[in-house]
């Protein structure tokens, strides 16, 4: 039934909502748990009676919520992923991507509670807390070890991160000044988005790709240092490519994962953002909405899809729409002073479907 509901998903996003359990500090403060699910698709946010604001409801593809008693684990939520991986090496586009406020569990989703690069050991065992990416890796080179007696297998990565518009290769070398360019499929003589003048590196095993993943984390720490920036300020955005050769007749299979961590969606105060910050937000803005206008483009049917108006949208061209699979993540803190970012962040995603 999994194989059967993943495989419609061609040509259309898939949309799971997490909303992350109450932090410690929270239940200390007394928050109200107003943001939940109602069964498995259904997403509410209570009302707030103060301010007038009537309870609201939204119906998603898969909800999951609370507590790990109550299912909401690394594991459940992989296990409903998993079979984008076989995609991928089945020689689909594949975009997993996850979109929520600051604090809202992105990175948790995505990487787990020990980040971009941990959660994982070196034998590519997970834990409780072991993140999506990580468990994908291992997924990979599970399902590719399958094949290596009747194929010959090569994976490689690249890593970015998108800050005010501006990419940074977190593989480049130290100091490296490569100048960066997004070439889009139908430019491109791999029929896939590339990046000129990056640093695109086989990985040969699972530890590869795991490591792949740490000094990219550890490279995208300095340069948000270096540009004086949050991580929660820029996008990141991992590309995995995996070649499957038959070795009989020479046939070529390739397939690609594209990973995207993105920026906080939060809105910043318009007051009070100034210089520096008040850049970043607008950034930020502009590229979350040129990707809700893309998806909108694509669920509507339209016939241009304005994937160039930012290279947020350019990087993810190949992996979203056509015959991709895409999955989106919204991710919602269950706390009452979060309500209108949930709320918010769950209208996006109903755009979406
Ligand atoms: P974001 O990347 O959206 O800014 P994080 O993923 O860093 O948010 O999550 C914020 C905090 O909440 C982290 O301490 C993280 O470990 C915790 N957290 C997020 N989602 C969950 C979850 N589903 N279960 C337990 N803890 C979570
Ligand atoms: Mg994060």
């Amino acid at each position: 039934a999994l194989h059967n509901k993943i495989e419609d998903m061609k040509g259309r996003i898939r949309v799971y909502v997490r909303i992350r359990p109450m932090s410690n500090s929270e239940v200390a403060k007394s928050c109200q748990d107003v943001c939940k699910n109602e069964g498995k698709k259904t997403c509410v946010i209570l009302p707030d009676k103060e301010n007038e604001k009537d309870a609201k409801s939204w119906d998603f593809d898969s909800v999951f919520a609370g507590t790990t008693d109550a299912g909401n684990t690394q594991e459940n939520v992989f296990k409903d992923t998993q079979q984008l991986i076989q995609s991928t090496i089945d020689g689909f586009n594949v975009c997993v991507f996850a979109y929520g406020q600051t604090g809202s569990g992105k990175t948790f989703t995505m990487f787990g509670a020990g980040g971009v690069g941990g959660g994982i050991d070196a034998d590519g065992k997970v834990d409780s807390l072991t993140g999506l990416a990580p468990r994908s890796a291992a997924e990979l080179f599970r399902v590719l070890g399958e094949k290596e007696a009747s194929s010959n297998i090569e994976v490689s990565a690249t890593m970015f991160e998108l800050y005010n518009d501006k990419l940074v290769d977190l593989l480049a070398p130290k100091g490296s000044d490569e100048k960066l360019e997004i070439k889009l499929a139908e430019h491109s003589s791999t029929g896939m988005v590339e990046v000129k003048n990056s640093v695109e590196e086989i990985v040969p095993d699972i530890n590869g790709l795991l490591d792949l993943f740490k000094r990219g984390a550890e490279s995208r720490t300095v340069a948000s240092t270096q540009m004086n920036a949050d991580s929660s300020r820029s996008h990141l955005i991992t590309m995995i490519v995996t070649k499957v050769t038959n070795k009989r007749t020479g046939n070529t299979i390739a397939g690609k994962l594209t990973l995207v961590d993105l920026a906080g969606s939060e809105r910043v105060g318009k007051s009070g953002a100034e210089g520096a910050q008040l850049k970043e937000a607008q950034s930020i803005n502009k590229s979350l909405s040129a990707l809700g206008d893309v998806i909108s483009a694509l669920t509507t049917g339209h016939k241009h899809i304005p994937y160039r108006n930012s290279p947020l949208t350019m990087l993810m061209s190949d992996s979203i729409g056509g015959n991709a699979k895409t999955l989106m993540f919204v991710c919602c803190s269950p706390a009452d002073y979060n309500r209108s970012e949930s709320a918010n962040s769950l209208d996006f995603a109903q755009r979406c479907k």
